[in-house]
């Protein structure tokens, strides 16, 4: 985890805590480099991002449809 303070990219984990629900664990961590301490939170990642689509409907999003669209996008650039 980058440091606020100094940006060092080295750091150790000095306390672990869990939520009372367990659905959020919170670290301390400390700076290898300046000695800055902080906290990070870890929890669960969204799993269900929906799409909004022009015409009002929903659906699931689709990495898939993303690479496709830009690749799409980016033919049309080049076709001069
Ligand atoms: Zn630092």
């Amino acid at each position: 985890m980058k440091c606020p303070n100094c940006g060092s990219l080295n750091d150790k984990v000095v306390d672990t805590r869990q939520s009372k629900d367990g659905t959020v664990i919170r670290r301390r961590r400390e700076c290898l480099d300046c000695g800055f301490r902080f906290t990070t939170y870890e929890r669960y990642e969204e799993e269900k991002i929906v799409v909004k689509k022009k015409n009002g409907t929903t659906e699931p999003f689709s990495k898939d449809k993303i690479v496709r669209g830009i690749r799409l996008a980016s033919k049309k650039q080049t076709r001069f």
